[in-house]
């Protein structure tokens, strides 16, 4: 029987009501098979794990990537697959950074949350636990994958965004298939899954968090941008640009970006569809930035995007070869 390690971090997957005050509460992970009776019907063993301090997801920091990372590490070779119990949130995030923060990974980590708490009538919680404990033990194929399953669909971690905080259906995946969807059956899409890695698993935990995200806009000013491009200490800007990879062509914001990679600071273009990719040189509007040495994110998302940047940054000192690796594939989180 296969052994999977479910780790609660927090977020409303996790919360039930409290039968006295009304108000949400975590419920007791040991409990899991009680609150959600079909996984006692499941052919696998659950073990589960919680974090001493549970967050809603929008707290989340990236020393807690480093706590989840340094869980699933000590607990690697015991288990056969891993589900993570996430908020909904930031959990495009924290999938992006696992993602890169292990290497050579050989087996499934299968992160879920829900719209509604567990123990709501309509909660969508309990079909996301089950289907992801499910496939996380699956015989049929194998998943050396981070993953993020909701609404019935398995998707290649860095590839998600959370799209709807409404309706069930909350993540999207824009450049890249799902790799399962749930109905009647489970249909797997083996073709679409990473191959199984050579090394053995090398879990990272050092992060740079000195990158900013910058997000275009037609009301963009000098001053404001000019502000958080000249900070001390700053390493990356996540440029957020239009479609394919435009940007303003006027000189005030060339000149910017240009004296900000003199700086030896990155500029890594990503767009704002949430579908689509990068194409620098495409327009003249994205040339300019090529010709200024700004890099290309392709089809990345922003979530990868930074999960990328502060993976790189906190492990390697070479920036020339960060600068490689930024537009190399190295999770499947960009077509090339
Ligand atoms: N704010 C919650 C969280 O991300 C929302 C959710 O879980 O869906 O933790």
């Amino acid at each position: 029987m296969k052994k999977i390690l479910v780790i609660y971090t927090g977020g409303t997957i996790g919360m039930v009501k409290d039968s006295v005050t009304g108000s949400l509460m975590p419920f007791d992970l040991e409990q899991i098979s009680e609150v959600v009776p079909p996984l006692k019907k499941l052919d696998c063993n659950i073990s589960t794990f919680k974090f001493e301090h549970i967050i809603d997801s929008s707290n989340m920091k990236p020393e807690f990537w480093s706590q989840l990372v340094g869980v699933i590490e000590k607990n690697y070779n015991d288990y056969d697959g891993f589900v993570v119990l996430h908020g909904t949130d930031t959990m495009s995030y924290t999938a992006s950074a696992l993602s890169f923060m292990i290497e050579n990974l050989s087996k499934p980590i299968i992160l879920t949350g829900s719209q509604l708490p567990l123990d709501a009538i309509r909660t969508d919680g309990r079909e996301n636990i089950i289907s992801a404990i499910e496939i996380a033990a699956n015989n049929e194929v194998e998943l050396p994958e981070v993953c993020v399953f909701f609404d019935n669909k398995l998707f290649r971690a860095n590839r998600t965004t959370k799209i709807n905080a409404e309706y069930f259906e909350a993540f999207y995946s824009g450049n890249y298939p799902s790799l399962a969807k749930v109905g009647i059956n489970i249909t797997y899409k083996s073709h679409l899954v990473l191959a199984m890695p050579q090394g053995r698993m090398k879990a990272y935990k050092n992060l740079c968090d000195d990158v900013v995200i910058v997000k275009i806009h037609p009301a963009l000013k000098l001053q404001y941008l000019e502000a958080m491009l000249d900070t001390e200490g700053l390493q990356a800007v996540i440029l957020e640009t239009y479609g394919s990879g435009n940007a303003p062509t006027e000189k005030w914001f060339i000149d910017l970006i240009k004296h900000t990679i003199n700086k030896g600071i990155i500029v890594y273009n990503v767009t704002q569809c949430k579908a689509g990719s990068v194409v620098m040189g495409h327009y003249q509007t994205s040339q300019q930035l090529m010709d200024i040495g700004v890099l290309s994110g392709y089809d990345i998302t922003t979530e990868a995007a930074l999960a990328k940047l502060m993976f790189l940054l906190g492990n390697y000192e070479d920036k020339a070869l960060i600068r490689e690796l930024l537009t190399t594939n190295l999770r499947g989180e960009i077509t090339k």
